[in-house]
């Protein structure tokens, strides 16, 4: 299973995301990357913004057609998350926290975020993988200013967009890679778990809807899920939500 990627650079999109699933519903093959310097509608989960400001970041998007079974197509955000990490690792030397699904953290603050999206094409059902990665200190909107960061502001250079974007291309390649071998959901559910101090022991609340929901993480289900630990000793599967650490980590 190998992925051959095609980039498709822009000066500035609504959102690449958007761009992606466009020219996938119309056909484009697996591998197409959309890149913009620029995002004037960024988007997060849940018709959340992405500042997306001139040349302060990637905004990335990449069309994937996967050959798994449905029950595993949530691990593509969870994958999303881990080549992020490896393209911060290996371009800027920065090492990455996950914030369950896939915020990228470094000092608690964001410095990524991953927004996959499903889509019916022509060709299938396609999944739209989006990476936005905060490379410069452009101007933050003032509402996240306390909660975002970028690779120049934690290690005082700026790094060059074009090696961040090859990294990340072959981190999304190697993990697709893996994903459709042999036990591939074990591996990028145990990565991701190796990858992310939510992943255990860490009190934390959800938030699904109207309903709350407090307790202790205790890893991931195989089809990405996360695990919590309530109270009462019974464990709840989270699968979309909002998560707050409640205090640093209990036992
Ligand atoms: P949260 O970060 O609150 O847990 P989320 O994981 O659902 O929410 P995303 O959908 O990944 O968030 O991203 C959207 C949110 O991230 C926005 O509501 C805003 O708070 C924050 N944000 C927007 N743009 C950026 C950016 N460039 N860098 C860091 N954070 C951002």
């Amino acid at each position: 299973m190998e992925l051959k990627a095609t980039i498709l650079r822009y000066e500035s999109l609504p959102s690449t995301n958007t761009e992606a699933a466009n020219q996938a519903r119309r056909g484009a093959p697996e591998g197409l990357c959309i890149v913009a310097r620029a995002q004037t509608q960024g988007r997060g989960r849940q018709g959340r913004t992405w500042a997306s400001p001139p040349g302060a970041g990637l905004y990335f998007s990449i069309v994937l057609r996967p050959r798994i079974e449905a029950r595993w197509w949530p691990l593509l955000s969870l994958l999303g998350a881990l080549a992020s990490r490896d393209a911060l690792r290996e371009a800027c030397a920065l090492v990455a926290d996950i914030k369950w699904p896939n915020d990228l953290l470094v000092e608690e603050r964001k410095i990524g975020g991953v927004l996959a999206e499903v889509i019916e094409t022509e060709l299938g059902r396609a999944c739209i993988l989006g990476i936005g990665l905060n490379l410069r200190d452009g101007a933050f909107p003032r509402e996240i200013r306390a909660t975002a960061t970028s690779v120049e502001r934690v290690s005082g250079e700026a790094p060059d967009t074009e090696t961040v974007l090859q990294a990340l291309v072959r981190a999304i390649a190697d993990w697709y890679g893996a994903l459709h071998a042999p036990a591939g959901p074990e591996r990028i559910c145990r990565e991701w778990e190796a990858s992310s101090s939510y992943a255990f022991n860490r009190r934390v609340r959800a938030t699904v809807g109207s309903e709350t929901i407090e307790g202790l993480t205790r890893g991931l289900e195989l089809d990405g899920a996360l695990r919590l630990e309530t109270e009462d000793g019974r464990i709840e599967r989270i699968y979309s939500a909002d998560i707050v650490s409640l205090r640093g980590v209990a036992g």
